[in-house]
């Protein structure tokens, strides 16, 4: 018997999404969500209800994903109440106008600065896999930007769906955040809306749907897709490090996650050692085995499961640690395979479960290249070796983030932007990141009426020349270049700087050649008064 009472999954209904929708554009327009203390208020009363309902949410997570406890609270709940913390801290620093650097001093007299609009009605759609966090964190940021928000969770997690509605409902202003819950029909429902922006976090196939609904009103998209990471082990690499390290990104949620390697290039020197470390990492994690173990989560559903299995059924690698499956109970045991062919399935498919593929490498080189063949802008890179050896894997490869000698850790650390590049997404979130990804940065002048004669040039007729004259006297830079790419020395810039090339460096410089002109002065005044007391 479920130790709680969950509220039912609900679909929404299609025919009301655009009625939901309009409400919230007429309460955006109102300006209610504008006031720093209203985003404030809506976000403190989300803190206490993700608290109030942390029991809930263990349990559907439990239901859903066999979450463990700790995942929960970790990668979940107190990942969201942190970041609701942080943003209530932070809200009134991130609003505050800003002025732009790099003025000319003329436009200065413009007083030019920098308004944070927020951008409107905005549409956020969740993923399954770490259902709350993925949803949530950048409903924070809307939130904290001031946009109204539609969020749609993921219905693959539809005990995860229900309690996060909950959650919304008793705890926000409806007229400004709803949450729709469905799938395909009612996704597609909400893609027919105009939105100031949508946020998708996803599959690659998924967000290709996305952009091109949204194309159709120019919508401004932020898309946090993954898959495909690749872990590269130098020769040089800490083994047993590397090992613990990676089979713990790939074991956490049963290795549905976006950041996690999809496989291992390892130099094929480590190999043996590098599946030995595995299989004792393996032991210590699970004493019992990886399926009686209360902290390994199960696959989503049996279309992934079956999924995975096929990736597995397809590969022409060898299997040397692990291999269960279990379709009743959705459970894949961590699974490391010896693979020898760079385009087996499980090295070019995104795995999204507990599968650790290892492809020996003759070198560095080759890694690196393996690396950009199968995926060029894979979502995370994963470099275990010297200093020298992973400065040149991130100097040869891109990757929306990267992890030096750990598995997907840059992902999880709070504040720190996370997002992807070229196929595995664009846009970035998180903290400060969540309130900039759903806000216009909006350039603002105030042009003085006693400016009018200054101004007076700007308007025709322009038959006078001299108005051009001026005009470019005050406007026009000129190049501390020559046409052979020479750097022009301006002696008197020189003279400020002290030859370092900013004012800044060239102040300290000054002031650190002063203080020792200074000292020495003393010195020998106080060699001579001693010699005289003397
Ligand atoms: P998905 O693309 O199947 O679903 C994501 C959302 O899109 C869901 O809300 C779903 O209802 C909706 N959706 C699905 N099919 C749709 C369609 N045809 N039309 C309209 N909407 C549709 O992704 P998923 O299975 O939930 O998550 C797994 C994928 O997400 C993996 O590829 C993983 O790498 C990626 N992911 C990325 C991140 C990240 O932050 N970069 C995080 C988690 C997952």
């Amino acid at each position: 018997m479920a130790l709680f009472e969950l509220p039912p999954f609900k679909h929404t209904l299609i025919d009301d999404i655009p009625s939901i929708v309009s409400r919230l554009r007429k309460t955006y327009s109102s300006q209610k969500t504008r006031p720093a203390e209203y985003r404030i208020r809506q976000l403190r009363q989300l803190y206490w209800a993700m608290v109030d309902n942390e029991k809930e949410l263990l349990e559907a997570l439990d239901r859903d994903l066999r979450k463990s406890t700790f995942e929960t609270y970790a990668a979940e709940i107190n990942f969201i109440t942190n970041e609701i913390i942080f943003a209530t801290q932070s809200l009134h620093q991130w609003m505050k106008d800003e002025t732009p650097a790099d003025i000319a001093l003329m436009d200065k007299l413009l007083t030019p600065k920098i308004r944070k609009d927020p951008l409107g009605v905005v549409l956020i759609t969740g993923p399954f896999n770490f259902p709350v966090h993925l949803s949530f964190s950048p409903m924070i940021g809307a939130i904290a930007a001031g946009n109204t928000v539609v969020l749609k969770p993921s219905e693959q997690c539809p005990n995860s769906a229900a309690v996060m509605q909950k959650i919304m409902e008793t705890a926000l202003d409806q007229d400004c955040y709803a949450c729709v819950q469905g799938a395909v029909p009612e996704t597609t429902a909400l893609l027919d809306q105009h939105w100031d922006k949508i946020f998708f976090t996803g599959s690659a196939r998924t967000a290709r749907i996305v952009a091109q609904a949204a194309i159709k009103n120019l919508t401004p998209v932020a898309l946090e897709l993954g898959g495909r990471n690749p872990a590269i082990v130098s020769k040089h690499a800490n083994i047993r490090l590397a090992a613990r390290r990676l089979l713990w990104s790939k074991t956490m949620n049963a290795g549905q996650v976006c950041m996690s390697q999809n496989y291992i290039l390892a130099d094929r020197v480590v190999v043996p050692d590098l599946i030995q470390e595995l299989r004792v990492a393996m032991k210590e994690f699970f004493p019992g085995g990886a399926k009686k173990s209360a902290d390994f989560s199960r696959i989503v559903n049996i279309n992934s499961f079956n999924r995975i299995k096929k990736m597995l059924d397809e590969s022409s690698g060898k299997v040397v640690i692990g291999g269960a499956l279990d379709a009743e109970e959705l459970f894949i045991e961590p699974t490391v395979i010896e693979v020898t062919d760079p385009r087996d399935s499980v090295l070019v498919e995104e795995s999204f479960g507990p599968l650790l593929p290892i492809l020996p490498v003759d070198n560095l080189d080759h890694a690196i290249s393996t690396a950009n063949e199968i995926h060029e802008t894979p979502l995370g890179i994963y470099a275990f070796g010297t200093l020298a050896e992973t400065d040149k894997v991130l100097a040869g490869t891109r990757s929306g983030g990267a992890s030096i000698n750990d598995g997907l850790f840059h992902g999880i650390i709070p504040n720190l932007p996370f997002g992807g590049v070229g196929d595995s997404g664009s846009g970035s979130y998180r903290g400060r990141a969540s309130f900039d990804c759903f806000t216009h940065r909006r350039s603002i002048i105030h042009t003085p009426s006693w400016m009018e004669p200054m101004l007076a040039l700007r308007y025709p007729p322009f038959t006078n020349t001299t108005k051009l004259h001026r005009y470019n006297r005050m406007t026009l830079l000129k190049p501390d270049f020559d046409r052979n790419n020479n750097q022009k020395i301006n002696i008197f810039w020189y003279l400020l700087t002290l030859g370092s090339g900013t004012a800044k460096s060239g102040a300290f410089r000054a002031t650190m050649l002063a203080a020792v002109a200074f000292l020495l002065k003393r010195y020998t005044c106080g060699e001579l008064r001693l010699r005289r007391i003397q």
